[in-house]
């Protein structure tokens, strides 16, 4: 292993220039995704599992570069580090806003949740570009969720904070993402008044073979007696679904009901299930 030592290094270095390498290219093209029209939004439903309706639906950011689909996960870190993200984020949002005009015009009032970085709540671009779509657009801001992780809420600086407080006070709704992904402090849950907790899919994913489902009970029961909303995300079975009714949560986001959709198909997934 000794006389080894030194190439392993060197083996290890090379695979991080080659990742922080791959990076960079991916960076690049980044920088020019929202000039040449590569990215869109796709909706997924949410829906309450004892009416089937459509109670809400989560914008996600897609990437079509050349000719391949590159992952949120992949690009929004890099997106994040670069500050890219303010830009990108200002798209997603008016992207959203005006859907949700859209539907809203044809009195559909449906919900659209939005996936917030941290990056983003620095500022009061936020908080401005938000109130100026409401006030031009003539929408109900109580339409509009922001979905901001538990990290946000704890290790965000204070203008995070502040900026958080504006936005609930404009009549916003702020959810917490990713619940139960790695925070032990629930202290926050006092602080702010959320609208909804969204139970991650790792508590429900390997339900029932390999998981007893008791955090997920545990997390609903939380929400339950906060009297906060809870969704379950990543729902694919419907043994899953039944479980979390019994437990007390009947919203859920998850390919049992869609995957994430186009606007034009989430549009026909909404008519058809509030059967208009
Ligand atoms: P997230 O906010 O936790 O979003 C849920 C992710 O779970 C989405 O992945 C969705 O497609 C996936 N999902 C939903 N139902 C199921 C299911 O039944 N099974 C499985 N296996 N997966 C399911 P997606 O679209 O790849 O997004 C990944 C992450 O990227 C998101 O996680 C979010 O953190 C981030 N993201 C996406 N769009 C945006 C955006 O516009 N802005 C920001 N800041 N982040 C975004
Ligand atoms: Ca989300
Ligand atoms: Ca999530
Ligand atoms: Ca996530």
């Amino acid at each position: 292993v000794k006389a080894n030592g030194k190439n392993q290094i060197m083996y290890y270095e090379n695979i991080i220039n080659e990742i922080t390498n791959e990076n960079y290219i991916l960076l690049k093209e980044l920088r020019y995704a929202l000039e040449r029209n590569e990215m869109t939004l796709n909706y997924q439903p949410q829906v309450d599992s004892r009416t089937s309706e459509i109670i809400g639906m989560e914008a996600l950011l897609r990437w079509h570069h050349n000719g391949e689909q590159i992952p949120p996960d992949r690009f929004i870190p890099l997106a994040e580090e670069s500050r890219l993200i303010i830009p990108i984020g200002e798209f997603v949002i008016d992207e959203a806003l005006c859907f949700l005009r859209e539907l809203q015009s044809k009195d559909i009032m449906v919900p659209v949740a939005i996936n917030i970085s941290v990056e983003q709540l620095k500022f009061e671009l936020i908080y401005k570009q938000i109130k100026r779509s409401i006030e031009r657009y003539a929408i109900d801001p109580k339409y509009i969720e922001l979905e901001v992780t538990e990290s946000v809420i704890i290790t965000g600086r204070e203008e995070a904070i502040a900026v958080i407080d504006k936005l609930i006070e404009l009549g916003v709704r702020v959810s917490i993402d990713d619940f139960g992904m790695g925070y032990s402090s629930l202290s926050y849950l006092k602080r702010f008044k959320f609208h909804r907790i969204k139970l991650d899919r790792l508590f429900i994913k390997d339900f029932p073979e390999k998981d007893n489902g008791h955090i997920a009970s545990l997390i609903i029961q939380l929400a339950n007696s906060l009297e906060v909303e809870i969704v379950a995300e990543g729902i694919e079975k419907e043994v899953q679904k039944e479980f979390l009714l019994t437990r007390g949560c009947n919203f859920i986001q998850g390919y049992y009901y869609s995957k994430p959709l186009s606007k034009e198909s989430c549009l026909e997934y909404i008519k058809k299930s509030l059967k208009i």
